[in-house]
């Protein structure tokens, strides 16, 4: 049995931490490797995506596409076929099922012995620092506890929405708003008898709306956003979409955010009256957005983060057919109204909430009265914005960067990050949605597990090529008396 010990610390356990530690410990090792993945909240395999336990919050992604391995894309569908054996890869699953199957497969890889072990701490990371350039860190929990680390993956995730901006943010200290609709039972001491303004008209607050909406609900929710775009639904029959519509001369256009719309939208009006839906061009493009989205210059990026995000998400993040005629629904009968608009003030006044909002085009606005606000913009995107005291550190001193656009940390093609002096990290990697100024595509299983596996399979190769310096760094005195 080999005698030095490798630790890997993953800091973060949902999708993407939870699938790098599982690359990590389904490949053979030549020495022992230990390892550690540290997790804030909620158990382990699940993060806030598939963390819940009600059978109506369904996945966004047909099976077909969920499968924890880039390699094996039925991998997902057979796990559920076991329970359901009429699931096809066009069904719309529940998320918690989809939990069940992380956390399974995550369990398999920990079971199948070798020299690699799994040590799980429920804990936060809030520091890491470098004994030396090339390591190792010792990562510092908000316990007290240090851990020595060989390598650590950043797989932070999500993070909790930030406060839409207002003249005055006082508002936002009240009762009566709810930031994170994602803080488990949260919504339920929201009144059913009295308006909800809900802030975003995405795929949270689709959630959040029909959520609001089981328990005998009697008084509408409103939903605003600056343009009042909702996820549109997913197409209603058995296949995921093909990857074979992309347009001919996207990749060839003038690299501009206008540039690339034109093409598209050319290629789908052309499809169509072929037949074709729209869908299959968005599911074309999927192949090669990454390579769209690095040709970009950054004063493009920026102006698609602009403009045109709000329909890319749309067209793109799109949602089941049975959630969306649920949704449908509401809209129809009125109990939900979904506006287009500017906040302009929120406030405290008795009991209820006065909303001043400016309805797009309207140069006066409406007063709402609601019983609560609940913030539905969706996770903060904006590394320099976060209050997180790893993220801040670890920019503050230089372990990374935030990217060009602030929307993630920058990072190599094999997802090394980059320290504020421009190095590759020899210690540090990413994973997760933190990589979307780097790749754009960052947020679900399809470019994730893509992630996961590059990620692990790189520290892997690295790991085995460092054992002779490793056995120097190891001998006595060398390491400090810190480890874990
Ligand atoms: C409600 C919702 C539904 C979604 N549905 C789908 C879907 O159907 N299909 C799809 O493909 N994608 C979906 N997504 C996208 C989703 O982001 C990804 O699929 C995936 O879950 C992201 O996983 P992650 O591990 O990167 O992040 P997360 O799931 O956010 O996990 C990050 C984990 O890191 C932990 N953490 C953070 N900081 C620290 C720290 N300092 N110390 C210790 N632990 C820390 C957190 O507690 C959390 O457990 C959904 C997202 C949401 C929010």
């Amino acid at each position: 049995m080999p005698d030095e010990t490798r630790t890997v610390v993953v800091i973060g356990a949902g999708f993407s931490g939870a699938m790098v530690t599982a690359h990590l410990l389904r490949r053979e090792h030549t020495a022992l490797l230990r390892v550690v993945l540290v997790n804030k909240s909620g158990p382990i395999a699940r993060g806030v995506a598939y963390g819940t336990r009600q059978s109506r919050h369904v996945l966004n992604v047909p099976a077909g596409r969920m499968s924890a391995f880039p390699a094996e894309e039925d991998h997902f569908l057979r796990f559920v076929q076991a329970r359901e054996p009429d699931t096809t890869g066009g069904t719309f699953v529940p998320r918690s099922t989809y939990g069940d199957y992380l956390a399974s497969v995550l369990h398999e890889a920990a079971q199948r012995g070798g020299h690699a072990t799994l040590t799980h701490v429920q804990d936060e990371a809030r520091r890491i620092d470098l004994v030396s350039e090339d390591g190792p860190a010792l990562v510092t929990l908000a316990s007290g506890r240090i851990i020595t680390a060989d390598r650590v993956v950043l797989a932070l995730g999500n993070y909790t929405p930030s406060n839409p901006p207002l003249a005055d943010g006082s508002f936002y200290e009240s009762a009566r708003y709810i930031r994170d609709p994602w803080t488990p039972g949260v919504l339920q001491d929201v009144p059913a008898d009295r308006p909800v303004l809900l802030i975003g008209t995405g795929l949270t607050m689709l959630d959040v709306a029909l959520d609001l909406s089981q328990g005998g609900r009697t008084a509408p929710l409103v939903a605003v956003s600056r343009r009042g775009l909702t996820p549109l639904p997913h197409r209603d029959h058995g296949s995921p979409p093909s990857y074979g519509h992309l347009p001919p001369d996207l990749v060839a256009v003038e690299p501009t955010a206008v540039a690339c719309l034109r093409a598209v939208r050319r290629h789908v009006r052309m499809l169509e009256r072929a037949g074709v839906d729209w869908r299959e061009v968005v599911a074309s493009l999927r192949p090669v957005t990454v390579r769209l989205w690095k040709a970009l210059p950054n004063r493009e990026k920026a102006r698609f983060l602009r403009h045109l995000r709000p329909y890319w998400d749309v067209h793109r993040h799109r949602v089941a057919p049975d959630l969306w005629r649920a949704y449908d629904g509401l809209r129809q009968c009125g109990d939900l109204q979904v506006r287009a608009g500017r906040l302009v003030s929120i406030t405290d006044v008795g009991e209820d909430v006065s909303v001043a909002f400016r309805p797009r085009g309207r140069r006066v606005a409406d007063e709402l009265r609601v019983a609560r606000v609940i913030n539905c913009t969706g996770p903060e995107g904006d590394v320099r914005a976060l209050q997180d005291p790893l993220i801040n550190q670890v920019v503050a001193d230089g372990l990374a960067r935030p990217d060009a656009l602030g929307i993630g940390l920058q990072v190599t093609d094999d997802l090394a990050c980059i320290t504020a002096d421009g190095r590759r990290s020899s210690v540090l990697s990413l994973v997760g949605p933190l990589l979307k100024g780097a790749f754009w595509e960052a947020t679900a299983v399809p470019e994730l597990r893509v992630h996961a596996a590059t990620a692990a399979a790189r520290l892997h190769r690295e790991l085995e090529a460092s054992l002779p310096s490793l056995r120097r760094r190891r001998e006595p005195g060398v390491v400090p008396s810190l480890r874990a």
